[in-house]
């Protein structure tokens, strides 16, 4: 994205907005006019996940004076680890480092004091009582059941010829790999995972998500031409390679915070943070007794609580919620791969990741721990009780054959992340358009992050965003010659 790119216009996609996020309201200012210059005072971080925490960093590098104020009690967000017993540790379901953005790059291995570990993806999905390797690649059809992958051989003879009518994520994903995948992989995961129904899900949450997450995006499969293609293609891939923290992902940010300590800046753990406007800028922001009248509010929190504080009108646009039940059993993993999809109805969890298959570190010999995802609506029975549902849990670990003996569980901690996903329902980008539009008005404000933008995004993304944001707030207060190349690299 170029500095001079127009903020989108429209109905925002988020697909757009992922490409033009960090540059939405710093484009109102031409660079030097009446931009509010972080140099004129405080810049109040909200949030102490991957897009405040680096973007905190970069400009107390730059000699700002930066505040961050993060509600929960610990770094990191969506990205933060949990340490048990001092010795086991868990990530939000599977995290790991995957760019080849050369700033992203470099910026990793300046903050990454020790060397991480790299390993190659090995991820499986688990499917009427078997497993199979994961994301889908040509090759793997001939492995399914013979009735099924004839199908799918004759869905996708087929699938040029049909029309598949408007753009949501079920007719996306019919285009792509025709009805029989569509209806055995993706129906069902998608309803269980999103709870919403895949027809009244917006495509995007395919092009941005799924796409990235589940379906192998090299393999294009819309036809046997392309079949054909893919699979010989698949026999030059180089191996994807992710890079992770030796200790866990906690380790990643609490370097960044004593950068951002090094440099100047503060912290303040376990509060959150208020905003209070005066129509056209936010004058005040508050943590708990203290208060800070900021120059820049960098707002990496939820959007709808951003309207709500500055009492603009709330748009209709959700967050998933995420259980985490964590489970700590002294048996050898039986399988080794670093996370697997469970789709089944029957079946609680969603996906399990294995923290030691990113780096043995995270355990101790014979014990192995496995990070068992369940979503759900913040405030149901599921977010109210979830301590209720650890055996239903074990049991399904039991039953695909992760645990052995259930003699063996040695603990079971659960954790809820309220804000893991935003929710693409077909009319989201006619919501976050009204949410952004209002937001625009508040000259000092900037949207950033997953949360802040509704934006289904990666670490690496989130890392861009504090890249290209510092960069205009730092260029925007007078430093012409800054780019993310030297933010990456450090500027001290
Ligand atoms: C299950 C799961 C698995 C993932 N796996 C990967 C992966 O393997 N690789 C990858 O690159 N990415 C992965 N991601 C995505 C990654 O976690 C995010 O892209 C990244 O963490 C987003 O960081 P952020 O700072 O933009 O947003 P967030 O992490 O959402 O940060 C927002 C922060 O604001 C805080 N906050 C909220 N309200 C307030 C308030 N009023 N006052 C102060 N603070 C407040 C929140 O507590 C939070 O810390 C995964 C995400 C999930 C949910």
């Amino acid at each position: 994205m170029s500095d001079t790119s127009p903020p989108p216009t429209g109905s925002a996609s988020p697909v757009d907005m992922a490409a033009s996020a960090p540059t939405m309201y710093a484009s109102k200012h031409a660079a030097g006019t009446d931009a509010p210059s972080v140099h004129d005072g405080t810049v109040v971080v909200v949030g102490a996940g991957v897009t405040g925490l680096v973007t905190a960093q970069l400009l107390c590098e730059a000699g700002v004076d930066v505040v961050v104020i993060e509600k929960l009690p610990q770094l990191g967000g969506l990205a933060r680890s949990f340490v048990y017993d001092d010795k086991y540790v868990f990530d939000c379901g599977p995290h790991r480092f995957d760019t080849n953005n050369p700033n992203i790059k470099t910026y990793l291995e300046r903050v990454l004091t020790r060397q991480g570990t790299f390993f190659p993806r090995k991820s499986e999905v688990y499917f009427k009582g078997k497993y199979y390797s994961w994301p889908i690649k040509p090759q793997n059809l001939a492995q399914l059941p013979p009735r099924l992958a004839g199908r799918a051989f004759i869905d996708l003879a087929t699938n040029g010829s049909k029309e598949y009518g408007e753009d949501n994520f079920q007719n996306y994903i019919l285009r792509q790999y025709g009805p029989t995948l569509y209806k055995h992989f993706f129906e069902g995961y998608s309803l269980k995972f999103l709870q919403v129904h895949p027809a009244e899900t917006h495509s995007d949450w395919a092009k941005v998500g799924i796409n990235r997450a589940i379906i192998d995006d090299k393999a294009q499969m819309q036809n046997l031409g392309q079949l054909l293609r893919s699979t010989l293609l698949q026999f030059n891939k180089v191996p994807q390679r992710f890079l992770y923290p030796k200790a866990g992902m906690y380790e990643a940010w609490d370097s960044v915070a004593a950068r951002i300590e090094a440099n100047g800046g503060r912290i303040i753990l376990g509060q959150g943070a208020e905003m209070v406007g005066d129509g056209k800028r936010v004058v005040e922001v508050r943590a708990g007794e203290e208060s800070f009248k900021p120059s820049v509010v960098i707002w990496t929190a939820p959007i709808t609580l951003a309207c709500k504080q500055l009492d603009l009108h709330v748009p209709d646009l959700g967050y998933l919620g995420l259980l985490l039940y964590n489970v700590i059993v002294r048996e050898e993993a039986p399988r080794d791969y670093q996370w697997c999809y469970y789709g089944a109805r029957d079946l609680l969890i969603n996906r399990v990741s294995v923290p030691r298959f990113f780096s043995p570190d995270t355990t101790t010999p014979g014990v192995t721990g496995y990070c068992n995802e369940v979503t759900c609506m913040v405030g149901d029975a599921r977010w109210q009780h979830g301590e209720r549902l650890i055996d239903w849990v074990v049991d399904d670990m039991v039953r695909v054959g992760l645990i052995k003996d259930r003699g063996n569980v040695l603990d079971v901690h659960v954790e809820r992340l309220p804000e893991s996903y935003p929710i693409y329902r077909n009319d989201y980008p006619v919501e976050l358009e009204k949410a952004r539009s209002q937001l625009n008005q508040f000259d000092n404000l900037r949207l950033a992050g997953r949360t802040g933008l509704f934006w289904y995004n990666n670490m690496d993304h989130s890392m861009e965003n504090a890249l290209q944001l510092s960069k205009r707030l730092l260029r925007d207060a007078g430093m012409t010659d800054i780019d993310e190349t030297k933010l990456a690299e450090g500027l001290n």
